[in-house]
């Protein structure tokens, strides 16, 4: 029933001391790394200060924007030829936050996500299909090298390529998926195309569902349209990616190996923590992280901690379902965007007016983009070629940099709504 049942189920006491233990090594580790060497000196903080728990809120907040700005090396703790693995955020083709790991890194990471799926009930003899994005992203080689550590047969199928994923669970028995969510509803449609009833003619029975926000609904119609379990697993590349919290057999919340990581509730306005039980952003510190330990990192997902035992006997806290952000990065196909991102890129066409809108729909089961955009007068009195190739250049130059590609729609200007606060970027009718 347990990878590691001492650890699983350990009280919550030793659990406690073994977080200790290593969170005053983590201290002391960051503490090589420029940022963080940095950090404590400006806020007077000596690494052998931490000397409990609670003695972790001496130490300031980490965010993704200090990962930015210490890009790429400002976070190492070891010396470069310690280092045996890259990785960084989904989504945009600039300047995303990079994680790098040594040897041992990528081992514990490897182990959290084996004892992740074998908590679900996911064992040697099964045969586990990847069909996530193998490469920077860190939920293709994440669950590659767990499901081989687990001992299954790993079909590293990727991303994409409906058919042949559906051709590929029929020929070689396939019983354990990982899949995005909205990848997982936009099969339903093709598995009818091609006349296959993953229920009868597949042998799945379990999905892991990861990298981008999900309801219960979601999951209950995956569910039943592949009669299988499907599980919740969450991650973030800057604590490693999956295995960070994953749902027991129980379903009812996912645990965060807090062995390997600590967890914090705050209150995204106060940064104070929120009493027990209640919502708030999601803070983790590394507890095992030699090449790049982070500290206190606002994921700015939000959350709370389900108080009370769960029934599988292990002991580390389970989160709630990611209820949202804090910030507006948006999660299309699994691919992560920011507003800011598709502003930047509008605001340096020629032509471009000054207002835009994001519109997310989805249909059958598909996530859509619609961007909005007001262009210069002239456009709408002069040639309709112009005003073609105009569409054509933002829609390209999108895709570009947010790798997917938006409908894009030209307006008149002052035709797109005006809001009096903080401007109204996005409109999200995907339902839930
Ligand atoms: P990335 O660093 O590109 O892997 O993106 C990590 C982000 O994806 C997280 O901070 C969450 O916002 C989102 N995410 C990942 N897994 C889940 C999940 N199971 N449910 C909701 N959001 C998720
Ligand atoms: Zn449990």
């Amino acid at each position: 029933m347990y990878w590691e049942e001492d650890i699983e189920t350990m009280s919550r006491k030793k659990l406690e001391d073994l977080q200790l233990a290593r969170l005053r090594e983590s201290v002391k580790k960051a503490s090589a790394s420029v940022f963080y060497g940095d950090l404590f000196r400006k806020a007077g903080i000596e690494p052998n200060e931490i000397r409990s728990l609670d003695d972790i809120r001496k130490i300031p907040f980490t965010t993704k924007d200090d990962l930015r700005e210490h890009w790429p090396y400002g976070f190492l703790a070891v010396s470069k030829d310690k280092l045996v693995r890259m990785h960084s955020s989904s989504g945009t083709t600039g300047r995303a936050t990079v994680i790098f790991h040594t040897i041992d890194d990528v081992n514990e990471w490897t182990n959290i996500v084996a004892r992740s799926m074998y908590m679900t009930g996911m064992r040697s003899s099964d045969v586990f299909q990847n069909m996530m994005t193998y490469g920077l992203f860190t939920g293709g080689l994440g669950f590659h090298y767990g499901a081989e550590k687990l001992g299954a047969l790993v079909i590293p199928a990727g991303a994409g390529n409906s058919k042949r994923q559906i051709q590929i669970m029929q020929d070689f028995g396939t019983t354990v998926m990982h899949v995005i969510p909205s990848y997982a509803l936009h099969l339903f449609s093709v598995f009818e195309e091609v006349g296959v009833d993953p229920g009868n003619d597949t042998q799945l029975r379990i999905a892991f569902l990861g990298a981008e926000p999900h309801s219960e609904k979601t999951r209950e119609k995956i569910e039943e349209f592949y009669g299988i379990k499907a599980y919740n697993s969450y991650g973030l590349s800057e604590m490693d990616g999956p295995g960070v919290a994953f749902e027991c057999q129980f379903q009812n919340g996912m645990h965060i190996w807090e062995d390997n990581f600590i967890v914090e509730i705050i209150n995204p306005d106060t940064l104070e923590p929120v009493p027990e039980g209640e919502e708030g952003e999601l803070v983790l510190t590394t507890l095992l992280r030699d090449g790049m330990p982070i500290l206190r990192y606002r994921t700015k997902d939000l959350t709370r901690i389900i108080p009370g035992a769960c029934e599988c006997g292990r002991t580390h806290a389970r989160i709630e379902r990611i209820k949202g952000r804090t910030d507006d990065m948006l999660i299309l196909k699994g691919v992560n965007i920011f507003p800011i991102q598709i502003e930047k890129k509008l605001m340096d066409i020629p032509g471009v007016g000054t207002n835009f809108l994001i519109i997310l729909e989805r249909k059958d089961f598909n996530d859509h983009m619609t961007v909005r955009v007001e262009v210069q007068k002239e456009f709408f009195s002069g040639d309709l070629k112009q005003l073609e190739d105009l569409r054509h250049r933002i829609g390209e130059e999108l895709k570009s940099d947010i790798l997917i590609t938006p409908k894009v729609e030209l307006v008149e200007p002052g035709s797109l709504p005006k809001s009096e606060g903080k401007a109204v970027r996005v409109v999200d009718n995907r339902e839930e």
